[in-house]
C-alpha cells in the first residue's frame, strides 16, 4: 500500500450503528459475508474476518435476526464493508435454535432483506422487525407476530389495497368475502373474482384493522383467530410476491412446520 492509500484508510472512520442481522453467508474457509439493517445506516452488506473460525470473536451476534450494536469501516473501492465488532444487545436465542420458530425468522429475514433498499433508513421498519422477532422469542408462535410482520410491510411500502370495497367495480364488501391473487394488488368481490382467486373473509379484514391500529405485543392471541390470521398473513404474502415479482423461498417452509 502506498504511503498516500494508508493515509487515506487510516482517515476513513469506524461507523458504529444498532442493526438487525439479516442474512449470513459462508465466505472463503474462514470469513462470512453479513448483511445487516442498521437504524442509522440501512441495508448494508460486509465481512466479518474470521467469523468462520470455530472460535471467534463475534460468538452468537450473527444469528439470523440478532439485535446488535455494529462497528464498520467503509472501503472506498468495494460495496463491502468490514465489520469489526458486533456486539448482542438482545437475544433471540430460542427463536434461532428452535426449528419451527426460526422458520418464521427466515421469511421475516427474507422478505427484509428483499423490500429494503440498500443505505435507505427506515426507522418504522426497523421497529416491525425487532417487535416480531421479539414476539416470536416472547410467545413463542410465529402464527400472529408474521401476519402482522407481513401486512405492515406491506402498509408501509404502500401496496396495500383498499379493504372495504372492491377494486374493479367499486361494490362494497360490507360482511361479504373479498378475493385476492398474486397476480394483481386489488381486492375483488364476488362478481368481479377471477379463477384461481383466493378469498379474504371478513374477520380476516377486521384482524387487519386491528393490526393498522394496535401494537402487536398488546394484541392477545386466541386459537380462535388462527384461520383469519393464516388468510390475511397469505394474502400480504402474495401482495409482497406482487410488488417483488417474485417468489418468496422460505414461504413453502411455513406450510410444512
Ligand atoms: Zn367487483
Amino acid at each position: 500500500m502506498s504511503g498516500a492509500a494508508s493515509a487515506r484508510r487510516l482517515l476513513m472512520p469506524a461507523r458504529e450503528t444498532e442493526a438487525i442481522i439479516l442474512k449470513t453467508f459462508p465466505l472463503g474457509e474462514a470469513d462470512r459475508l453479513v448483511s445487516f439493517f442498521g437504524r442509522s445506516s440501512g441495508r448494508v452488506r460486509g465481512v466479518a474476518s474470521g467469523a468462520r473460525r470455530l472460535k471467534n470473536r463475534y460468538g452468537s451476534t450473527l444469528e439470523i435476526l440478532s439485535h446488535v450494536q455494529i462497528w464498520y469501516v467503509e472501503k472506498e473501492t468495494r460495496d463491502l464493508v468490514r465489520i469489526q465488532q458486533a456486539e448482542l444487545l438482545e437475544s433471540f436465542h430460542k427463536a434461532q435454535s428452535n426449528y419451527d420458530l426460526s422458520t418464521g425468522l427466515a421469511v421475516i429475514s427474507e422478505i427484509a432483506e428483499l423490500v429494503l433498499p440498500e443505505h435507505e433508513v427506515s426507522e418504522p421498519m426497523f421497529r416491525l422487525i425487532l417487535l416480531a422477532t421479539r414476539e416470536v422469542e416472547r410467545t413463542g408462535d410465529w402464527a400472529l407476530p408474521l401476519s402482522y410482520f407481513a401486512f405492515w410491510t406491506v402498509r408501509l411500502g404502500g401496496w396495500l389495497p383498499r379493504f372495504d370495497r372492491c377494486v374493479a367495480c367499486d361494490t362494497p364488501f360490507g360482511t361479504k368475502p373479498a378475493f385476492y391473487d398474486a397476480h394483481q394488488s386489488g381486492l375483488f368481490c364476488e362478481k368481479c373474482r377471477r379463477a384461481g382467486m383466493k378469498p379474504l373473509q371478513h374477520e380476516a379484514r377486521t384482524l387487519a384493522e386491528r393490526f393498522a391500529g394496535e401494537r402487536l405485543d398488546r394484541i392477545e392471541y386466541h386459537k380462535s383467530m388462527e384461520a383469519c390470521a393464516r388468510e390475511l398473513r397469505e394474502a400480504s404474502l402474495a401482495w409482497i410476491e406482487n410488488h417483488l415479482e417474485r417468489r418468496l423461498t422460505t414461504r413453502e417452509l411455513l406450510e410444512t412446520t
